[in-house]
């Protein structure tokens, strides 16, 4: 199929970039979260034991206790794909936060271990490993917990960078989802043991109130919303149909797609129900402008679940989760605009230039692949051109470094952006595709002085 024959929803319109209040909001209810635990401390002689230094390990113990908890929940709240939280942040800058609040409960959590037992082994006048052993097998609900801080405790170390890189993406993103199982676990000894979440009725109501929370978003959102949302538009694959060696597209069709309110540029998790890696969702970007009755995405092989694209059949129903990304949601700043991709990192933009308006020669797209095969969508891509005016210019070559964008050639990258685009600084600029080269290419954009604004990033990995 070409792009002529894709009849599209209505154009975003292009105007300032949606940020909305909910990051304000969001910022906001943590900060108070953490207020209100602090305060709660406080009225349970928090202040006055750390005065005492008979009691002041343990008040601090307790402090560290209460704030790791407190953020170990905003965390999951963060990762429960609210829509809201999910349009305003954008998945990939939610899983940094996360990756960074994750290890500052972490962090928070080994410090009230080790203060709470160094302060009860100086008031029972014990050893320490004396004193932890018998807080592990005799306290009420600590041999949970300790079960618990195990699983976070694996958790930490495998999203250690180098630990991270040698595991299966699967593998550690089945580990990852025992934190709900770290966070569980801990309750128990929270409030049989936990003065702080007990000792009053303000403090239950909070701490039962932010529990509730975190797991109602989860249920609700990561498991109720996507359920209902694929069984209302019933989505099932149409066609898959191949593009350049190992790159299929996946044409699905549903009833009323047009509610489903996506736009070009963002993704769905995808799970094929097709056999056994059903259980794993992939995130894919939909590659043409969506329609009331169809969706397109694009595959690149590269593991178990992508090369599973090409093996599908028509008639084979589909789960969504989503759908996700700002690519679309976030409104333009200029009215022209460059798009550089690279790979298969075309897949959002060759969406976004058949959806977003522009007139004939204000859209550039910049096109890098590795050897002149590997240009998926050249002939949709020729016709944008003839149809729309997108200028449109083929980069084949391997990178002139690894700290390059541009192929091997005579000119340094921020020089190759401004020979290939003179006015980009006054454009939106959309960039896509493998991390190292993306990073590259923003970089570049940035140097020449592209402002952070009219940057629109989509990375393809978190
Ligand atoms: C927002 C977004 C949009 C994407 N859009 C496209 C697209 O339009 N077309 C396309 O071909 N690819 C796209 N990708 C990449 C695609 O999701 C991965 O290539 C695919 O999931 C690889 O799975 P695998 O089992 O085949 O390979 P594996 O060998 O298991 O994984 C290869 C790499 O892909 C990443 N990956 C694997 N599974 C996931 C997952 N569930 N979530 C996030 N990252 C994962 C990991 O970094 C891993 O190292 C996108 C990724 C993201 C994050």
């Amino acid at each position: 199929m070409t792009a002529g024959t894709l009849e599209t929803q209505a154009p975003a319109a292009p105007g300032t970039r949606v940020r909305g209040w909910w990051p304000d909001v969001i910022g906001a209810a943590a900060a108070f979260s953490m207020l209100i635990v602090v305060a709660l401390w406080i009225h349970n002689q928090g202040l006055q034991q750390l005065a005492n230094s008979a009691t002041t390990f343990d008040s601090l113990g307790r402090l560290t206790g209460l704030v790791s908890a407190d953020l170990l929940l905003v965390q999951v709240f963060l990762m429960a794909r609210v829509p809201q939280i999910e349009r305003s942040f954008g998945q990939d800058r939610l899983a940094r936060w996360h990756r960074v609040v994750g290890f500052t409960s972490f962090d928070l959590m080994l410090a009230h271990i080790v203060l709470i037992t160094l302060g009860y082994a100086a008031t029972d006048h014990a050893g320490v490993i004396h004193e932890f052993v018998d807080f592990v097998l005799n306290y009420p609900g600590m041999l949970l917990a300790t079960a618990g801080t195990v699983a976070l405790i694996l958790i930490v170390v495998t999203s250690l960078r180098a630990a991270r890189r040698r595991l299966r993406y699967e593998s550690w993103h089945l580990l990852h989802l025992y934190a709900y199982l770290g966070a569980g676990l801990a309750i128990p000894h929270e409030l049989w043991t936990g003065t702080d979440f007990v000792g009053n009725v303000a403090a239950t109501a909070y701490w039962w109130t932010v529990y509730g929370i975190a797991a109602g978003s989860v249920l609700a959102f990561r498991i109720g919303l996507p359920l209902w949302r694929s069984r209302r538009h019933g989505l099932v694959v149409s066609e898959v149909v191949p593009e350049t060696p190992g790159v299929v597209s996946v044409y699905l069709s549903g009833r009323n797609l047009d509610r489903l309110r996506v736009r070009a540029g963002q993704f769905f998790h995808w799970r094929f129900l097709s056999g056994p890696g059903w259980t794993r969702a992939h995130p894919y970007s939909l590659s043409a402008a969506p329609r009331p009755d169809r969706l397109r995405i694009t595959v690149k092989e590269l593991g178990d679940g992508s090369a599973g694209a090409r093996a599908l059949r028509p008639g084979t129903r589909v789960l969504i989760e989503g759908p996700y990304g700002q690519m679309g949601a976030v409104g333009r700043t200029r009215q022209k605009l460059t798009m550089i991709a690279s790979g298969i990192g075309i897949t959002p933009l060759r969406a976004l230039l058949e959806e977003l308006p522009y007139g004939p020669g204000e859209a550039t797209l910049l096109y890098r692949a590795h050897t002149p095969d590997g240009f998926t969508f050249r002939d949709e891509l020729d016709e944008l051109a003839a149809r729309r005016g997108v200028r449109v210019v083929y980069l084949p070559g391997p990178r002139a470094s690894d700290s390059s964008w541009g192929p091997v050639g005579d000119v340094e990258d921020e020089m190759l952006l401004v020979r290939l685009v003179p006015d980009i600084v006054e454009q939106d600029v959309y960039v896509c595709g493998p991390d190292g080269w993306m990073a590259s290419a923003a970089n570049a954009a940035r140097l020449i002085g592209v402002p952070e604004q009219q940057l629109h990033l989509e990375w393809f990995s978190w």
